[in-house]
This record gives structure tokens, sequence and C-alpha cells, in this order.
């Protein structure tokens, strides 16, 4: 479990730290195939693992699951009105105006996208196929967060002026997933499997990846 908290939170302080060392010019070289590779991991992650298991936890409404993949796609389109589409590594220019302020809005899309991953992310018997499978599922999510960390961090740089007062922002991005992660599997974790409620946020998630 360390493991899995551990590689969630550096991934996204290593990628935005690489913003700081790093030319722009060289990190958008690499960030796309990342993207493809991050994507393409998540969907095969997400059709053999992810759907499966929620239609196996709620064998006899198979139908309602497929309602909250729906919520999950649609909610995610949402997300990435207010996020601006951060989560795939877009930048959008600031207005001068916008200089020196946090962008809140963008920032807590991203934060509760972020944490909404990391609740799916349970090690229990009762996780059955995302049990098993936990470690692949827990590097799909901390990989497609590198691009996001880069564009987060390149964005906050540009608004802010230095790359000091970016850190505390991308630290509350990378801590929104090993939060959700702790919440699911020590607070919630029967909660969560005995009612249902688990194969619904699997199905919700699972849209958000398609
Ligand atoms: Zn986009
Ligand atoms: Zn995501």
């Amino acid at each position: 479990m360390w493991v899995a908290i551990l590689l969630l939170t550096a991934t996204v302080l290593g990628a935005g730290a690489l913003v700081g060392v790093v030319p722009p010019a060289r990190t958008t070289q690499w960030l796309k195939p990342m993207l493809a590779f991050s994507g393409a991991y998540l969907f095969a992650l997400t059709i053999t693992h992810l759907l499966p298991e929620a239609l196996t936890l709620l064998p006899e409404q198979p139908h309602q699951v497929g309602y909250w993949v729906l919520a999950g796609f649609f909610g995610q389109l949402l997300l990435e009105v207010l996020s601006q589409g951060i989560e795939h590594g877009h930048v959008h220019a600031a207005g001068a105006q916008e200089r020196g302020h946090v962008p809140l809005l963008l920032l807590a899309a991203l934060v509760v996208h972020s944490l909404l991953e990391g609740s799916i992310l349970v090690k229990s018997d009762g996780s059955g196929e995302v049990s098993r499978n936990f470690y692949a599922i827990v590097l799909g999510v901390a990989l497609h967060h590198i691009p996001a960390a880069v564009a987060l961090a390149t964005l906050l740089r540009l608004r802010l002026g230095s790359f000091g007062r970016v850190w505390p922002w991308l630290g509350v991005f990378a801590l929104a997933s090993p939060i959700g992660l702790v919440f699911s599997n020590y607070v919630v974790l029967q909660q969560l499997l005995g009612s249902g409620v688990y194969a619904a946020l699997l199905g919700f998630v699972a849209g958000t990846f398609l």
C-alpha cells in the first residue's frame, strides 16, 4: 500500500519538478507519446478489469453499472470544461488579469478528478479484479497524472511568476489520489464494498477513462 501512495505522490511531484529543469520545447516532445500511452493503457485496464469487476459486484443490476459509466463519461466532460483540459496536458495562456492568481476552479476540478481515481484503488478481498491487478491499475493512474502535473506546473509558473510558489499547489494535486486511496481502504472500506457503492464508483471512474 505504501508503494502505491509513494508512487502516486512521487510521479506528480517528480513530473512537476521536471518543468523547473527541462526547457518547455523538450517537455512537449515526449509529452504527446506519454499521453497517448497512458490513455491507451488506462483504456485497456478499464475494459479488462474495472468494468468486469463493477459488473461482477452488481450481478443483479448490470444496467445500473451502465448508467454509472455514462454518468462518469459526462461528468468527465464537465470537469474538463472546468479544468480547461489540463488532465491531458492543455495549457491555456493566461490573460493579463489572471497573472498572479491561482486558478482555483481548475485546481478544484483536477483534485476532484484525482480523488475519484484514488478512491477506486482498493486492495481487499471484496474488490476482486481491482485487488488482483492493484499495482497495474495504480501504475496506470500514476502515469496518466504525469502529463497533468507537467501542464499544471507549467501553467502555475506562468501565472505565479516563480517556481517556488508552484510547489504548494502541485502538492495539493499530488496528495489528492493518495487521500482517496487511504479513505477507501481504511476509512469507509466496509460501507463501500457492502452497499454497491464501490460498483457504482468503479463504473463512474471507468466512464471517466473512456
Ligand atoms: Zn483537450
Ligand atoms: Zn485522470
